[in-house]
């Protein structure tokens, strides 16, 4: 075989993988813990296709986009005030050192949507040496005709009940799971 042909062959063969692995992530439940599908969920809005109506959207799909390591799209939904100049290095640093593990959205305030300002409150579980917790209560705005992650207060980590469900997403109870 020229070595040209080999060359397309090797790149077609992997655009097919590509496309088998997107469209298994997209028939997988979702990074945020929903139990949506992926493409039901987060997908959409990391995707471009579609933008979040409600600041719990743009939350799971940012969580989401933590997972998957989409620095554009946590850019983007960033608000533009609130960039730093090396935002791009500093997220590229973060969102290799940190494997994200679950997600449970606490809170959402909506009293104030109607002046394009909304909250939620989550907590996420993520590997360091030991598991640790991010539990914040985020700060969004809606400019431009899109929903922005604004800024957000860290809280003291949230204590987990033993016999409720994981936020891994195992549908088992925490105490027989990251509980244990
Ligand atoms: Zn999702
Ligand atoms: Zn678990």
């Amino acid at each position: 075989m020229e070595h040209i042909e080999k060359e397309r062959v090797v790149f077609a063969l992997w655009n097919m993988m590509e496309c088998i692995l997107e469209n298994n992530n997209k028939k997988a439940t979702c990074y945020c813990r929903s139990q949506k599908l992926y493409e039901e969920c987060c997908y959409p809005f990391i995707s471009g296709n579609l933008k979040p109506e409600i600041p719990e959207q743009l939350m799971r799909s940012r969580y989401s986009a933590f997972c998957i390591k989409n620095i554009e799209y946590l850019i983007s939904t960033h608000h533009p005030s609130k960039r730093q100049l090396n935002e791009r290095e500093i997220l590229a640093q973060t969102i290799h050192e940190t494997q994200w593990l679950g997600l449970k959205v606490l809170k959402t305030d909506k009293t104030q949507i109607n002046q394009g300002i909304g909250y939620v409150e989550f907590a996420a579980f993520y590997k360091n040496s030991e598991i640790e917790q991010l539990h914040e209560n985020s700060k969004f705005i809606y400019e431009n005709g899109q929903w922005y992650y604004f800024d957000g207060v860290l809280l003291d980590p949230i204590k987990i009940n033993r016999n409720e469900l994981c936020w891994c997403g195992s549908l088992k109870k925490y105490k027989k799971c990251h509980g244990k």
